[in-house]
This record gives C-alpha cells, structure tokens and sequence, in this order.
C-alpha cells in the first residue's frame, strides 16, 4: 500500500566534531557547537589570534564572518541529512546545488517502485477533487510500472543473472513513474554551500515543495548551528506559506 506524504522528513546524519589542539588552545566565549567551533579555529588560525583579542563570543565571530564576506572558514563543517518524503522532482532541482555538496540517493534500477510511495504536491493539497484526479494519474501509473517490469521480465528471460535482468526490467518501467514518485537522498554539504542552497530554494521564486523542504532544513540547522545560519529570517508570504530571506548574501 502506497503512501502519500504532504511533508518532507527531515533527519540529521551527522554534524562535526571539534578536537581542540592541546598546542592552539582558542579562549572560547559564549555558547557554541562543535562546527561553529572549528570554523572559528579556522578563522582564527589565519591571524593566528588564538587568544581572543576583541574578546568575542563564538556567534559573534562567526556573525562578523558573515559579514565580512570571509565564507570560506564555513567550509570545515559539513552536516549530513536524510531526507525522505520527498519527490523525484525536488531532487532534480537539488542536486543542481554543486559546490560543496555530496548526494547518495535510492536507485529506481535496484529497488522495486512497485509499492513506492509519492508525494502531493503542495499545490494540490487539500482540494479533495485535484487530489482524486492527481492519485488517479498517480496509481495508473504506478500500474502501468508493475505490468512493465513483468513484461520485461519475460522479454529478458534469457538474462541468466536474475539481478541484472531485474535491473534492466526496472530501469526501463520506471520510465512511466511521476515526478511525484517518493525517493530518499543523503545530503552532505559545508555550511557555506548549505546557505547558498538554503538561500536560492527557501525564497518565495523557489518551486513550492523544494521551498517547504528548505525551509524544514533550515529550521533544524539554526537549532543546530545558530553562528552559520542565525541571519536567515522565516515569515510567511504573500501565498500564505513559509519562505525566508537571507541577512548576508553569498559569503
Ligand atoms: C527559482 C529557481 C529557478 C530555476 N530554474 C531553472 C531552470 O528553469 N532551468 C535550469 O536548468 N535550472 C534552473 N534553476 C537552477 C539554477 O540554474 C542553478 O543550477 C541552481 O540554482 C544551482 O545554483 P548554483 O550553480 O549557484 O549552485 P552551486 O552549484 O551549489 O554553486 C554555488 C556557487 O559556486 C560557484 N560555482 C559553482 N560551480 C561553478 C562553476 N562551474 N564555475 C564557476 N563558479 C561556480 C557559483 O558562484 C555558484 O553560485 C533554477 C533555480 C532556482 C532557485
């Protein structure tokens, strides 16, 4: 039985872990977490001004980085995230994000989409009778899928290997899948290469599913990391859903 999600699902994989060398001790100031300390050390390491001089508190710092345009101390800390619930589509406009970014995501050649799952679009949800006509279009195709990948199954009887023949059966079926169709993707990026994504999708232009997953991550990176990403705003549009806008284009 399909499912069909109306919101992404968003999970932390991974964040950095700072280990201070006993030789470069920094006098840290305020709160802060690991990645907002590394990229304080690394900043700091530049001016060699280990000892805090301006007596600055970690945010701060990190606040005047942003500021002054010096990104590329963001760089050392990478946060990997999962992310599920969300359509084929969205992850076609994502991994247009390259620079500092890394993608590993579920392979319609290898995993059977017979019961996958998709996701509404944000457009369509809840006007009951769009959302009959899009589940009708959606579970035709995802018929038309399971009696290709039977057909081709037969046509390829002479493939030995049955992974393979498998393979080639799904790569070919899924040809009819929608945009829709739900797909899971591991996501790593630096913290300048998440404002730069963050900042192009969270933004009232962005295609409204991406937009909704945007601004889903960058709520749950200011909780994580407020010094990279505390100058994003969150309010709600004219459309009556959530964007933001960013305080320090393109560090
Ligand atoms: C609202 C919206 C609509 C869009 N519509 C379309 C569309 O219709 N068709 C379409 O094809 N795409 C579209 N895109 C995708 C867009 O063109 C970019 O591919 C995407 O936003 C990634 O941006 P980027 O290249 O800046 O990001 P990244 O690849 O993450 O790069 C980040 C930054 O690094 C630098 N950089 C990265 N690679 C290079 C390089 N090779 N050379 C020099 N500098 C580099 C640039 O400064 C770049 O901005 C759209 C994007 C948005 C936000």
């Amino acid at each position: 039985m399909s499912h069909y999600y109306s919101e992404p699902v968003v999970t932390l994989l991974s964040r950095p872990s700072f280990a201070t060398p006993e030789h470069l001790p920094v006098t840290w100031i305020g709160e802060s977490t690991d990645g907002e300390r590394l990229a304080e050390f690394a900043g700091r390491l530049c001016y060699m001004s280990q000892h805090n001089p301006a007596k600055r508190q970690t945010r701060e710092y990190l606040e005047n980085i942003k500021k002054q345009g010096h990104g590329s101390v963001l760089e050392h800390a990478n946060y990997s995230l999962l992310l599920e619930g969300v359509s084929r589509s969205l992850t076609h406009e994502l991994v247009r994000h390259r620079a500092g970014f890394a993608y590993s995501q579920l392979s319609q050649r290898y995993v059977d989409e017979s019961e996958a799952n998709f996701v509404i679009p944000p457009a369509i949800a809840g006007d009951e009778a769009l959302e009959r006509a899009w589940r009708e279009q959606v579970e035709a195709a995802q018929a038309a899928y399971v009696s290709l990948v039977a057909e081709l199954m037969t046509r390829y009887g002479w493939v030995a290997d049955k992974v393979h023949r498998r393979k080639m059966a799904r790569e070919a079926a899924r040809a009819v899948l929608p945009n829709a169709t739900e797909t899971k993707i591991v996501v790593t990026a630096n913290a300048r290469a998440w404002r730069t994504m963050l900042e192009l999708r969270s933004s009232e232009g962005a295609e409204l599913e991406i937009r909704r997953a945007a601004v889903t991550v960058l709520r749950l990176l200011q909780r994580e990391a407020p010094g990279f990403f505390s100058d994003f705003e969150i309010y709600v549009a004219e459309d009556r859903r959530e964007a933001a806008r960013i305080g320090y284009h393109k560090v």
